[in-house]
């Protein structure tokens, strides 16, 4: 899977001016599922090599641990589901180093898992959660750093505030990140609903936007991923995004 060289210029993730960039993927592409209708347009920003290096690595390690728990009957999500299994099955390798490397990985993952009364009730992704009824002691949680739900979304947010704007996420406007139970609790649901842009390249990703008039840029950010779970995220200059919830 070559990627497409370019030239120097601006990394659009870390904002350095760099001699060197490739094409990188704003959602990673091993995560568009095989229901992804094939001449679908797929959001690709430059960015430099390091950059696009240790994204790659960490979106290979999440969406494992993702794919893990997605629902494996979902078209949205079940070729996802199928390759986190595939990945650490030995038998699934392509030859002995493959299937020892394969083997390992699983290792370490059933080593990080929570079982049973070792679960905590709090800190279940929202989306994430039970997919089946409890079978007593047979629960099992993998466990996600906060950090890289962080990342992916920061990822996300640039990108398709470049694509779509030409536009970098520069000083002084930063970007964070929030999480919310339920659409129900959401206090930013209103403002999703009633001027929301949609951003979609379904059935992976689908994205809302509520953006200020005023400078094109401040942004409300709700990133659904494979219609199971959300993350949301805020660009504002000042770190105040309630402006833009409440208002309107
Ligand atoms: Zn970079």
């Amino acid at each position: 899977m070559g990627r497409r060289k370019l030239g120097p210029g601006i990394c659009v993730h870390c904002l350095e001016e760099v001699e060197e960039r490739n094409s990188d993927h704003v959602f990673p592409e091993s995560w568009y599922p095989d229901s992804t209708p094939p001449n679908l347009e797929k959001w690709q920003v430059p960015s430099c090599i390091p950059c696009n290096s240790d994204y790659g690595r960490m979106e290979r390690d999440l969406l494992i641990k993702l794919g893990l728990c997605l629902d494996p009957y979902d078209p949205a999500s079940a070729s996802i589901a199928d390759k986190a299994l595939r990945s650490l099955r030995p038998s699934a390798g392509h030859n002995r180093h493959d299937a020892e490397h394969r083997r390992r990985k699983g290792q370490s993952i059933l080593k990080q898992a929570l079982v049973g009364d070792q679960i905590p009730d709090h800190g279940i992704f929202p989306g994430l959660g039970d997919r089946w009824p409890d079978i007593s002691g047979e629960r099992s949680a993998i466990l996600v750093p906060k950090k890289h739900f962080e990342r992916i979304t920061e990822k996300i947010v640039r990108g398709i505030i470049y694509v779509e704007d030409g536009r970098l996420v520069q000083q002084p406007y930063k970007i964070e990140f929030f999480v919310f139970a339920d659409d129900a609790t959401n206090p930013w649901m209103a403002a999703f609903d009633r001027c929301g842009k949609v951003y979609a390249r379904e059935p992976g990703i689908v994205v809302r936007r509520v953006v200020a008039e005023d400078d094109g840029l401040t942004s409300l950010f709700e990133v659904k991923f494979w219609r199971q779970f959300k993350t949301y995220a805020s660009v504002t200059a000042d770190g105040d995004a309630d402006t833009l919830s409440a208002d309107g």
